[in-house]
């Protein structure tokens, strides 16, 4: 399988350094330390004349100081230490060439480095934005761990971000025949691999079994684990399955799933090379699974689309 856009390794996140305040203010102060400033899952990418896109990464006396809003991402092979900084919008740049750019869009299109870099930050970011509360005692917390940690200042409560498992599987029948479903919002002749939330109390094999029953009404006998991506939209983990069905019958529950079909390969490059199914992203976990099973790239489809799953 190639390699999934948004789990790429970034930088040795270090996560030792983040309670020891000296030697975080020494990092933030070191000549070559770079910030990424990220707002709302968004950040500055510059597009390089020889066609690849990166991230805008200033040195921390041009990136505007926030104390409270500085999160450590790591430090690389090289002893360049990055942090991340949390703003209300993102700054101007004198440079034309920046753009302001989501994980959706470029996410596929950064070096490991800078998509590990941005997934840590944005994930962090969104986990901040909606845990400002203590969940115990309704007090403001305050953030502690160079941004991983948020401390309750009246019940001493510890809170750290959160992140929602989610299951996402390929089904095959016994003529190898792939399930694909659609869901009612999106465009017409899009369809992919079913999936949901790990609920409570279940563990993610169950949670494949249940979701595909519930969707499509067909019934899992074999779960096999691919590989898992982080899904910062907000809190995502994407945990990728193979799956046998044990009948290839199909009934939607027409809320998640409005449709659903098994697609033999060739069903599925016909149907894509006439335009009339169009395939998941090429960021996601989905497309990956799908090739996967395909046994390569699938025809005519972008290798790094932009539009969303
Ligand atoms: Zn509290």
């Amino acid at each position: 399988m190639r390699p999934l856009a948004l789990s790429r390794p970034g930088v040795d996140r270090a996560a030792h350094h983040r309670l020891d305040e000296a030697w975080l203010a020494a990092a933030w102060s070191h000549p070559s330390t770079r910030v990424l400033v990220v707002s709302g899952g968004q950040v500055l990418v510059e597009d390089t004349a020889d066609g690849r896109t990166e991230l805008v990464l200033v040195p921390p006396f041009d990136a505007p100081v926030s104390e409270n809003h500085r999160y450590f991402l790591g430090t690389d092979e090289g002893g360049t230490h990055y942090f991340a900084l949390q703003q209300d919008s993102l700054p101007g740049r004198m440079d034309a060439a920046a753009r302001p750019a989501g994980l959706r869009e470029v996410g596929g299109q950064l070096s490991e480095r800078d998509a590990g870099l941005m997934v840590h930050a944005v994930a962090l970011e969104n986990w901040q934005r909606m845990h400002r509360f203590c969940s115990r005692c309704g007090a403001r917390t305050t953030i502690v761990a160079a941004g991983h940690v948020r401390r309750c200042p009246d019940c001493a409560a510890e809170h750290y971000p959160r992140t929602d498992p989610a299951v996402i599987m390929l089904v095959t029948d016994g003529q190898d025949r792939a399930l694909l479903g659609r869901q009612m919002h999106w465009p017409a002749g899009r369809f992919s691999t079913l999936a949901g939330f790990v609920e409570p109390g279940e563990s993610i094999e169950q949670a494949v079994v249940r979701e595909v029953a519930e969707e499509a009404g067909v019934e899992v006998a074999e779960v096999s684990y691919v590989a898992s991506q982080p899904w910062p939209f907000p809190s995502s983990l994407m945990l990728g399955f193979m799956a046998r069905a044990g009948s290839d019958t199909i009934q939607v529950d027409g809320e998640e799933i409005h449709e659903a079909r098994w697609f033999s390969r060739d069903d599925l490059r016909q149907g894509i090379e006439a335009g009339d199914i169009l395939p998941p992203s090429g960021i996601s976990i989905a497309a990956r699974l799908i090739e996967l099973w395909y046994g390569k790239p699938l025809p005519g489809a972008p290798r790094q689309a932009a539009q969303p799953v």
